[in-house]
């Protein structure tokens, strides 16, 4: 069932938006060669103490995890490409990163994800970095009234197939409001003018994610993380958007 959400609702969405937002501008500047990524995810959970939100994650265990997650934040590093479960592992210079954080407060829900690179960062995986970010933009873009579902798919597949990437179909966007992941599917990749006509009060995460030289992905022996079938770099960046009579409203906004 797709949920639409009044002006009132979306507003009550703002603080869980404004702290995902925040926490991973913090976790970003905080993160650096030499920090492990146990150390991300208790930090992480300090945040979400202070805050008074609810972590997403940690019971999270739907039909494609081994099992509850455990964890509120999934690091993903280098062939890392979704859902990286946080493990003893001790960041080094070059590696990038992704970092995807949900939670709700006040029973709303918010998720984004940022990329980045911790020391010296290679210029393909700035690119591929940049290609995510630029996805990102151009799917909120097209996130307008009386558009269709698939103009963001097609936007967002349009930017990454025009840098020469290809798409992943298997996971991509979805319905965010009092639970994490709802309908509608936002595919990465789409035609334009099709899917569900777009209507004001429709709240959803646009997540682009593309893996360096292929668009196959493989499930890690830790039963959650999502590797690039042949070993090359992935990046992800995400918002949670709420479609208002106005246009898109960046709910996660980091800025
Ligand atoms: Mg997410």
């Amino acid at each position: 069932m797709i949920e639409h959400f009044t002006p009132r609702e979306i507003e009550a969405m703002r603080p869980a938006g404004q702290f995902v937002g925040q926490a991973l501008s913090t976790l970003r500047d905080e993160v650096g060669v030499g920090t492990n990524l146990l150390e991300i995810d208790a930090r992480a959970t300090e945040l979400i103490a202070a805050a008074g939100a609810t972590s997403c994650y940690v019971d999270y265990h739907p039909s494609f995890g081994a099992m509850p997650f455990g964890k509120v934040i999934c690091t993903s590093v280098n062939d890392g490409a979704l859902h990286g479960l946080p493990h003893d592992y001790t960041l080094q210079d070059g590696d990038l990163l992704s970092l995807d954080f949900a939670v709700s407060i006040n029973g709303w829900v918010a998720d984004s994800a940022v990329s980045f690179v911790v020391g010296e960062a290679s210029r393909a995986d700035l690119q591929l970095i940049e290609t995510t970010e630029r996805a990102l933009e151009a799917g909120i873009a097209a996130l307008q009234p009386g558009g269709r579902l698939f103009d963001v798919s097609a936007a967002i597949g349009e930017v990454c197939r025009g840098a020469g990437y290809g798409v992943n179909l298997q996971f991509g966007g979805h319905g965010v409001g009092r639970t994490m992941h709802g309908d509608p599917h936002v595919p990465n990749d789409g035609r334009p003018g099709r899917g569900l006509r777009l209507q004001p009060g429709l709240v959803i995460a646009i997540e682009p994610w593309l893996m360096a030289t292929t668009d196959e992905i493989y499930t890690d022996a830790d039963g959650w993380t999502l590797r690039s079938a042949d070993g090359s770099r992935a990046a992800h960046s995400e918002h949670t958007v709420a479609l208002t009579a106005d246009g898109p409203l960046v709910l996660t906004d980091r800025t």
